[in-house]
């Protein structure tokens, strides 16, 4: 299979950087350089803004039935293309091909159910308190053009998170989609192409990050930010919309707590936590991360966790056999040693794992930190690899304390046999998302996003639609 070279997309059409500047693309299973991506400079930025707005003027003006349909057009060939797109994911990304083809077709399930979104943007009218003949009117219109950072990690699926709701609200997007990972996005854009979307609507750039956001934010033309990664990022990304007066949402970064409950159903907890720990190998926001067990299970848990751990096959993630790739870059497998070798300055023992593998590539074990202290960096930055770091609890207060310390909220996961711990845990863990006995199952349908330093605004359910329409009233009086 070969890996295609990323251009920019701007106004409807593939184009090179004007410099003809491009940054290598490398394969993390390998080391080696796959590809290049386009650099835009000021100039493509420059045409992808005009595009947009251009693209603006003519997709918000075009009925949402018709907005829907080529986003379904989008989403059937995204599933029409998996074959290839799955492959070209996970060669610049290290995910198994597995979970590259799963999140491949999730998009086109997220896509499709924006798409009927689309037609359900209502107004409403509000009988006037004064004189009926009075008209009151509330009406939601696209915010205009919008500017869209994503990371890495779900190359697709962070990208479809937000152009799903921007399109089917009538806006236009100018996308900076990761450089390390660009040929998938790229692959996802070119489904829209071929479905038919009008030129300028959807605009694709990479670049430097940082120049980017700084140009697009500023610019008069872009109405709203939505950016996915870090929380330290985040922040300045927030400063400078807030410094603009633009409209932003925010999924950054999480540090997920898993309390185990002395009435937990070991087995389950396990597998459901543990095998979800190593999805991706950890580079995912909503990963469970600090896991808080009982002190009556906490021995057979360690056991039986470390045993998944040690069970994983790790590799290339084209090797249909492995169930673990490479991390996405480099800089994650310095994150992982130093956060292991911290961990263990604390005190905490490695049960399993705690090294590269080999010398090639990016691959990092599978790994289990047993009675960590929440003084050790990976309890209290996210880790982003793959790593389980335990403690024991005995009391569920102090798990639910535990769980509420870091200024994170984003994920939670808990196990427990009784309805009267799934309640408090329900009612007093402090996060957006919550899953009790069960792992993780984001939906479409089902809103996606933090509280606190996670962030603001859901990249999921109708209420993700709100971060792209404003709300405006008009009251007419008619005798
Ligand atoms: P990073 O914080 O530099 O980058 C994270 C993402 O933000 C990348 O996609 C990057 O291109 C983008 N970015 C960085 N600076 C930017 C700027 N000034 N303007 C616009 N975009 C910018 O770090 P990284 O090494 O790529 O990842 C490290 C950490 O980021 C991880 O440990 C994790 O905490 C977080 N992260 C979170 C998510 C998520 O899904 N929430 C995804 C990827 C990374």
């Amino acid at each position: 299979m070969t890996y295609i070279d990323t251009q920019l997309f701007i106004d409807g059409s593939w184009q090179e950087a004007s410099d003809a500047r491009t940054l290598p693309v490398e394969n993390p299973a390998t080391g080696e350089t796959i590809g290049h991506v386009a650099h835009a400079g000021t100039a493509e930025l420059e045409r992808a803004v005009a595009a947009a707005e251009a693209g603006f003027r003519v997709w918000s003006e075009m009925p949402p039935v018709k907005r829907a349909g080529i986003i379904h057009t989008a989403a059937a060939l995204m599933r029409e293309r998996v074959g290839t797109i799955a492959p070209t994911m996970t060669m610049e990304q290290g995910k198994p091909l597995r979970e590259a083809e799963a999140e491949t077709l999730a998009a086109a399930d997220i896509l499709d159910w924006f798409a009927e979104e689309a037609c359900r943007v209502y107004g409403r009218i509000v009988p006037s308190r004064v004189d009926l003949a009075i008209r009151q009117m509330v009406v939601r219109d696209p915010v205009g053009p919008v500017a869209a950072f994503t990371p890495w990690n779900f190359p697709i699926n962070q990208i479809v998170r937000k152009i799903g709701p921007a399109l089917a609200s009538g806006c236009s997007v100018v996308l900076k989609a990761p450089e390390e990972t660009p040929a998938s996005p790229a692959a996802l854009v070119r489904t829209f192409e071929d479905a038919g979307l009008p030129a300028g609507v959807l605009n694709l750039v990479f670049g430097n990050p940082a120049e980017i956001s700084s140009y697009l934010i500023a610019h008069p033309s872009i109405r709203k930010i939505t950016f996915t990664g870090s929380t330290a990022v985040g922040k300045q990304l927030a400063a400078m919309a807030g410094q603009h007066m633009k409209r932003s949402s925010m999924e950054l970064g999480g540090h997920a707590p898993v309390i185990v409950c002395e009435d937990a159903d070991l087995d389950l907890a396990v597998k459901s936590a543990g095998m979800a720990k190593f999805r991706n190998a950890g580079q995912v926001c909503i990963s469970p991360t600090r896991f808080l067990v009982h002190d009556s299970l906490y021995d057979r848990f360690a056991a039986d966790v470390t045993s998944l751990a040690e069970g994983l096959a790790v590799g290339d993630g084209l090797d249909g056999a492995n169930q673990m790739g490479a991390l996405a870059n480099p800089r994650r497998v310095s994150a992982m040693r130093d956060l292991t070798a911290d961990a263990v300055s604390h005190g905490a023992e490695v049960l399993t794992g705690g090294e590269q593998i080999g010398n090639r590539g990016n691959f990092w074990q599978p790994t289990v930190l047993a009675d960590v202290p929440t003084d050790a960096r990976v309890y209290n930055e996210e880790p982003f690899g793959p790593v389980i770091a335990m403690r024991r609890f005995s009391a569920l207060d102090d798990a639910i304390a535990e769980a509420n310390r870091l200024e994170y909220g984003l994920a939670g996961y808990a196990f427990t046999g009784s309805l009267r711990n799934a309640d408090a845990l329900s009612r007093r863990v402090q996060v957006g998302m919550l899953w009790v006995n069960m792992p993780a199952m984001p939906s479409a349908e089902m809103p996606f996003g933090g509280i606190n330093d996670s962030g603001y605004g859901s990249e999921g359910g109708p209420e993700a639609l709100d971060c792209y329409l404003n709300l405006r009233t008009v009251t007419v009086k008619n005798s």
